[in-house]
């Protein structure tokens, strides 16, 4: 059994259903469909919906689409992908934008008890105004409105009637606040642009402080989970909850309930935790989008990229990511993982739930001259060296063979223990072979010649005699052509966010992070379908990619090496 994970934000909730403070518990994953998701995001889609299946609480997956200059639905589709790829299935789906007409009259409610004003300052004017940590803001020449002032104006921002940026709705709480975001920040503000899921309704967007905990206390999300960066705005989002009070103002979402929604109105606690940050990699979305947007990988889903579509694409598999956010964590300590951490999980992963094949993926002919010409058998491999569940497969063998380049040496260094000349290595799961004889090309090796000990192979008793190496081949009659893709960091240094000496992350790009070799596959590897995962011998683990795979013309991504090749 897995232990069971207590990290201090399970800890509250076991004491919130200890002490009755909440019967049941209600969590939601909130991202904004401003770009794809990242293996950050999956730290916090893990935490919310592990938190729901673990204390049987729903989860909601709802859209914070209240900035529409930025958002598209093609991000909220493979949003919605991502949350199932990674496992997850959500008890509802929402969108804040759902929920506009609510957010609107709870902004009148506020105006009514004097608690929001209309101001006509401009975006530089309340910068301006708004003061500085260690000096307090000033009052807004504004402020003093009338609430008939304020309702009509706000009503006529509502209805169109003014430019983008003329006025704000603000909410009236402390100008000399010690923290700034308390200092009348905005609620509404003006923007005439289509919004990807309301279309032309709405001139007005609430702003994302405003919307987010009012959402919250709609769908009766208990525990409201976030990075810490939003532990500053906690206050903000207390005094929103606690001023509008849908709890015992029903009537302000009536009409989401006359329009079917369930809305289990309740006040929601905020709890901050700390993001995920991986070195050799960058995790913005406006990183990412640069990265796409400048051609500087392939799309979103580039193999190399961090995002789940990337890692999806490169073969990780989901419960990589399930164990990576397992074995990291929730804490309120900030700290940066090993890109090597990711591996390991994804290693781990893959070890157990990919079956062995054979490939070769830079290929040198080896001719086994004491077999007859045309020669050819079937030999039969286990699947898996550690789970004899994975079954058995036929391997043709023949007396033409690929073995790898790197696994022969014409003048070998000390140590190197696999073919030289005149020397003997095992071919895997065949017998032992001596090379006779290297043929070459002026100065490349282009086929090395062999004898096969009979004595040796596989299953007679001379099958146990020492030789140093074992080597993995394909036979050169049956092999099936495969484009691989040999991929590895996106970036050479840790920290490619660091911003010194004039350099972005562009400028530590590895220029190696991607190499496409041809090589051959056995025949049961090239019958993959897309997505379906393997360890090739001695290679590494492979995935057959998702869109350019096809059975019979395989196209393998690597999707980890074997071991960690960078720390060594
Ligand atoms: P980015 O800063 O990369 O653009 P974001 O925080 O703006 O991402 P959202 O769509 O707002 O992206 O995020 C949805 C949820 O995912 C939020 O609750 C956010 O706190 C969480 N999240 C985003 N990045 C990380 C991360 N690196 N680690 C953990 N949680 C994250
Ligand atoms: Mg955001
Ligand atoms: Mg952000």
């Amino acid at each position: 059994a897995t232990p069971e994970k207590n990290d201090f934000i399970r800890q509250i909730v076991r004491e919130d259903l200890a002490s009755g403070k909440h019967a049941s518990i209600r969590t939601r994953f909130p991202p904004e469909p401003n770009g794809y998701l990242h293996i950050g995001h999956a730290k916090s889609i893990c935490l919310n919906f592990g938190i729901g299946r673990e204390f049987g609480g729903p989860v909601n997956l709802r859209f914070d689409d209240t900035n529409p200059a930025k958002e598209d639905p093609e991000y909220v589709e493979a949003i919605k992908e991502d949350v199932r790829w990674l496992g997850f299935e959500w008890a509802e789906l929402r969108h804040a934008s759902d929920y506009f007409e609510v957010f609107y009259r709870a902004a009148l409610k506020l105006v009514e008890d004097g608690k929001a004003y209309v101001c006509d300052l401009d975006a530089e004017q309340v910068r301006a105004y708004r003061g500085t940590l260690t000096e307090p803001g000033r009052n807004s020449p504004f402020r003093e409105r009338s609430v008939e002032e304020n309702l009509d104006l706000f009503r006529r921002m509502r209805a169109g009637e003014f430019p983008d940026g003329a006025r704000t709705l603000r909410a009236k709480i402390d100008m000399a606040s010690g923290n700034i975001n308390l200092r009348d920040p905005a609620i509404y503000r003006i923007k005439h642009v289509p919004h990807q899921n309301t279309g032309d309704a709405w001139p007005i967007y609430p702003m994302y402080d405003y919307a987010h905990c009012l959402s919250d206390a709609l769908e009766g999300i208990t525990h409201s989970l976030c990075t810490l960066e939003f532990e500053d705005h906690r206050p903000l989002y207390d005094w929103f909850v606690d001023n509008v009070d849908l709890v015992r103002n029903p009537h302000l979402y009536q009409p989401l309930v006359d329009a079917g929604f369930s809305v289990p109105a309740a006040k929601p606690r905020q709890i901050e935790f700390s993001r995920l940050n991986i070195n050799y990699t960058v995790m913005s979305k406006r990183k990412l989008l640069a990265l796409v947007q400048e051609g500087l990988v392939a799309g979103w889903d580039d193999p190399r990229m961090p995002t789940l579509q990337g890692l999806r694409r490169r073969g990780c598999p989901p419960a990589a990511l399930r164990l990576l956010a397992d074995r990291i964590g929730i804490s309120k300590q900030n700290s940066l993982i090993d890109f090597s951490v990711l591996e390991g999980c994804i290693r781990e992963v893959m070890d157990s739930a990919s079956p062995r094949r054979m490939a070769v993926v830079d290929p040198l002919k080896l001719v086994v001259t004491n077999l007859p010409e045309g020669h050819a058998e079937s030999l039969r491999f286990a699947n898996h060296p550690k789970d004899a569940s994975f079954g058995e497969r036929e391997v043709p063998f023949s007396r033409e063979l690929w073995i790898e380049r790197e696994d022969f040496m014409e003048v070998p260094p000390k140590g190197f223990h696999r073919l030289v000349p005149g020397g003997e290595v095992r071919l895997r799961g065949v017998g032992i072979v001596r090379c006779d004889e290297v043929v070459k090309d002026g100065d490349a090796v282009v086929e090395l010649r062999c004898t096969l000990d009979p004595d040796s192979r596989a299953g007679l008793p001379g099958a146990d005699r020492k030789v140093k190496g074992t080597i993995h081949w394909v036979g050169a009659a049956h092999a099936v052509a495969a484009e691989v893709r040999l991929y590895d960091r996106l970036f050479s240094v840790p920290d490619p966010d660091k911003d010194e000496a004039g350099k972005t992350y562009r400028d530590y790009l590895n220029p190696a992070s991607v190499r496409v070799v041809r090589g051959w596959v056995e025949p049961s590897a090239a019958a993959l379908a897309p997505e379906d995962s393997v360890q090739f011998e001695r290679l590494g683990y492979f995935t057959a990619d998702r869109r350019d795979h096809a059975p019979g013309t395989p196209v393998f991504n690597r999707t980890v090496t074997l071991r960690d090749t960078w720390s060594s």
